[in-house]
């Protein structure tokens, strides 16, 4: 008989990404579908028609089923971008175009929000799914009745025949991940004919694949769709952290870091926020700094190249905060913060130890600063993201943070909403 699966899948601005793994891990199909590139129809303003999602989704099942010959899965989890929103009827029809994660039109909203909204508050900006709701709500002509949802949401309600949110998709929209609740100051923003989604456990059974899709696909009909996640939030189940202390780093364009607490933590002046993550909390930090500043000056071959001629165990005496452009965020707030590149030594490999440790000081400072915000000691840190392949960086890293740095197995958001997936089964299976 065929043995038990688990599909998890990705949904970024670029494509889906989908995979299967059995309950060991172990990959067992892959796919993608690319998505066209979001309508820009003024500086700013970016969106998509949200079919175009279901589409890409139902080709990469479609695909894994195909793949799938020895194993039948159980249940499906998705991860996906967090800040893009749409309004929908009570039956999950859109009632207009998503406005993606980066769109920013609706500086209006962000405003009235602004008067209302605790400053602690996760949902400041234009970029919030508060702001997009409430602007969404007064462009497509103040719909009678309209229901939020995130672009996972949407998907997940689609495959699994009921429109929910989870804890993690929510935060932006202003729910309250601590209280299990709406707060009040959000309820009296939102019209009276909109309705907040129900917010469930990433991770727990919305319903059965619709049959009509789970007949056409070639997929069980008794496949779960599971309440989802957020790809970063995802990324981070990938990676398998555990207990906490433990932390992620990524390491691409920019410095995004992640530690595993047992207490949320906010602090809007440093951009520090927490994502309800299992029994515990991801509390993470995002700097200017990363791999741009490095790309600034080298190939990525010659920064493979020169690491190799570095001594990781040897100081390079530099003290750089490499920045692509003045201002920086977390862990030092300062829209005005020059970067500091000087003096440059004439060997380009001491050049680069010296970007490579500015970058690894201001790491070991990120988590030092969610320490004093109350966030755990740090036991050991795991890398993803373009830089992740550097050893010599590994090791430089390593020797500044004072704890063990490898590189994370696994950091696909696929792999993590899979992985998230399969916790689930082992529950339903006790
Ligand atoms: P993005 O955030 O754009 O998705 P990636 O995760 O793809 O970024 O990482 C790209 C970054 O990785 C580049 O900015 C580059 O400087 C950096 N990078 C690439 N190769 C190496 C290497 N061998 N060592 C350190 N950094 C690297």
């Amino acid at each position: 008989s065929p043995r038990p699966a688990v599909i998890g899948l990705d949904l970024g601005t670029s494509g889906c990404r989908g995979v299967a793994i059995d309950d060991k891990g172990t990959l067992l199909a892959e796919a993608r579908a690319e998505l066209p590139a979001p309508l820009c129809p003024a500086p700013g303003w970016f969106e998509q028609d949200p079919y175009i999602w279901q589409e890409a989704v139902l080709a990469v099942l479609e695909e894994l089923a195909r793949q799938l010959k020895d194993h039948c899965p159980q249940a499906l989890c998705i991860a996906a971008t967090s800040g893009t929103l749409l309004l929908a009827d009570e039956n999950g029809g859109p009632l207009g175009p998503a406005l993606m994660y980066n769109d920013c039109r609706a500086q209006d909203q962000a405003k009235r929000i602004a008067a209302l909204a605790p400053a602690e508050s996760a949902i400041h900006g234009p970029t919030s799914g508060l702001a997009k709701l409430l602007y969404l709500y007064e462009h497509l002509g103040r719909p009678p009745q309209a229901l939020a949802l995130h672009q996972g949401d949407w998907l997940s309600g689609l495959l699994g025949g009921r429109f929910a949110s989870d804890w993690n998709n929510a935060l932006k929209l202003g729910y309250d991940a601590e209280c299990l609740t709406w707060p009040d100051w959000v309820r009296a923003l939102i019209p009276s004919g909109v309705r907040l989604p129900e917010v469930l456990v990433p991770g727990t059974p919305i319903g059965a694949l619709d049959p009509e899709i789970a007949r056409r696909l070639h997929l069980p009909a008794d496949l779960q769709v599971l309440a989802g996640t957020t790809d970063s939030t995802a990324a981070a189940y990938a990676a398998g952290l555990q207990q906490p202390g433990d932390a992620l780093t990524v390491l691409g364009s920019t410095l995004v870091i992640k530690i595993l607490a047992e207490r949320p933590i906010t602090d809007r002046r440093y951009g520090v926020y927490s994502q309800r993550f299992g029994d515990h909390w991801l509390v993470g930090g995002a700097s200017n700094s990363g791999g741009a500043v490095l790309r600034q000056f080298f190939a990525d071959q010659e920064i493979a190249a020169l690491s190799a001629l570095i001594d990781p165990e040897r100081p390079s005496g530099l003290d750089y905060y490499p920045l692509t452009t003045p201002g920086e965020r977390f862990p030092r707030p300062d829209p005005q913060l020059a970067p500091r590149l000087e003096p440059r030594p004439a060997d380009p490999a001491q050049f680069l130890c010296g970007l490579l440790e500015g970058i690894a000081r201001i790491e070991a400072e990120g988590y030092a600063r969610l320490a004093e915000l109350g966030a755990p000691r740090l036991r050991r840190v795991l890398t993803a993201g373009g830089g992740a392949v550097n050893p010599v960086w590994m090791r430089i890293r390593a020797r500044l943070l004072g704890v063990p740095v490898n590189p994370a197995e696994r950091t696909e958001a696929a792999v993590g909403a899979a992985r998230l997936a399969c916790r689930e089964e082992r529950q339903v299976d006790r």
